[in-house]
């Protein structure tokens, strides 16, 4: 299988034919289709959505409105679980401030990993402080991985919410998340689950998984930046209470009380984000005609072949030599990794350095960051003779022979 026949559909990549670009895990290339797309509804249209009364507004809406089912298709949701946010990160700050806020009370207990994006853990920290809740981790194996084994060692009849990733954007494992969803729910917990490095990459059907909440970006799956997704069990979400308010949600408003429009509407104020959520709707039906099946087992065949050749240079250390998909985390011994860095750049290798907003697992490795390469299916096996020669560059440019 060679997925790399998609390159053609990125300007980027037909732009910059020396690029080898292995930043996947923080952003995703664009391809014509979103561009277009996005491109369509400003020249075509321009106008918002909702308000107008007018033929180009309702034509503008239905786009919109189309483009949250074309999405909810993507994940086996219902349009009316489809929140429109700007991100993974609002995804998961609107679930803790709203669910976390109003349904959690002084004991109850929410567990999370050292495997969370800040932006998954942090909302449910702030959360828990505030209502004197208890945050425990579950305790991860000897190779950064999250076990049933350990969940089960820290679930109690007190669990009330489990906020988890279910693929981890430094170590690239994939959470045994079905079981942990059905234990969980076993004890009348909920999940929040951060799909933003699965939802790109693997075939996610909510309703299989049995999720409460996902959250996802639009950047890391193809589409525009600022357009983001909370899916959410429509039960759960008729429950919870907007936490912004304004044009857009608001159904009646007197100076003696105010009401809220339905879900998932309630949760979107003012203006949305028309371009965002075409464009991303564009990136789904562009991803689904690939297959996603194929795309993550592209990706992993290109890590698998990266490693085999990574395994076989002296001075390095790779720290998720086992996961499933396209993720490679290591270092050079003795380097720091913004260090590395800076010499792939100067081989056209743009990979990421740093602790990747999870200074829980690089502390956990104990380092305070790691080189990170990451694949999507648009990358060669010449992408990954250019890594090697990066790496093997920088170790000649630190002397580490
Ligand atoms: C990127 C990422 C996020 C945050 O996504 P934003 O688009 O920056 O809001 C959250 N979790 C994981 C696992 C991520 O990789």
């Amino acid at each position: 299988m060679d997925l790399s026949i998609y390159r053609k559909d990125f300007p980027v990549l037909n732009d910059n034919s020396e690029l080898a670009y292995l930043d996947n895990a923080a952003m995703a290339l664009k391809p014509y289709p979103v561009i277009d797309a996005v491109d369509n509804y400003y020249k075509k249209y321009g106008v918002n959505v909702h308000r107008g009364v007018y033929k180009l507004s309702y034509e503008a809406t239905d786009l919109y409105e189309q483009a949250r089912e074309e999405i909810a298709k993507f994940i086996n949701a219902s349009f009316e679980e489809i929140v429109f946010t700007r991100g993974a990160s609002q995804s998961l700050n609107l679930v803790a401030s709203s669910y976390g806020l109003n349904f959690l009370n002084e004991g109850d207990e929410v567990i999370t990993t050292e495997l969370e994006h800040h932006s998954s853990h942090m909302p449910w920290f702030n959360v828990c402080n505030i209502k004197k809740a208890k945050l425990k981790y579950i305790p991860l194996n000897e190779e950064g991985r999250i076990t049933v084994e350990a969940f089960k060692s820290v679930l109690t009849k007190n669990t009330k919410v489990v906020a988890i990733t279910y693929v981890s954007n430094v170590m690239g494992y994939i959470t045994p998340i079905k079981e942990i969803i059905k234990l969980a729910h076993e004890v009348g917990a909920i999940v929040t689950l951060d799909g933003a490095q699965a939802v790109p990459h693997m075939s996610v059907d909510v309703k299989e998984l049995d999720c409460d909440f996902l959250s996802f970006s639009g950047h890391k799956l193809c589409g525009p930046t600022g357009i983001g997704v909370l899916y959410g069990k429509k039960a759960l979400l008729d429950k919870m209470p907007p936490i912004e308010f304004g044009g857009d949600m608001a159904d009646t408003v007197r100076k003696d009380m105010q009401t809220y429009k339905a879900t998932p509407y309630k949760f979107e104020t003012g203006t949305p984000i028309i371009a965002g959520a075409i464009g991303l709707a564009a990136a789904c039906k562009y991803l689904k005609q690939i297959g996603l099946d194929n795309i993550s087992k592209y990706e992993y065949e290109l890590k698998t072949k990266a490693i085999n050749e990574l395994k076989k240079i002296k001075g390095i250390k790779i720290y998720n030599e086992t996961a499933e998909t396209g993720i490679i985390s290591f270092n050079l011994e003795d380097v720091h990794p913004h260090d590395a860095a800076s010499v792939f750049d100067n081989n056209n290798v743009c990979i990421r350095a740093g602790h990747h907003c999870a200074q829980l697992i690089t502390t956990w490795l104990n380092t305070i960051g790691t080189v990170r390469a990451s694949f999507y299916f648009y990358n060669t096996e010449e992408d990954i003779k250019k890594f090697i020669k990066g790496v093997k560059d920088a170790i000649e440019f630190f002397g580490k022979f």
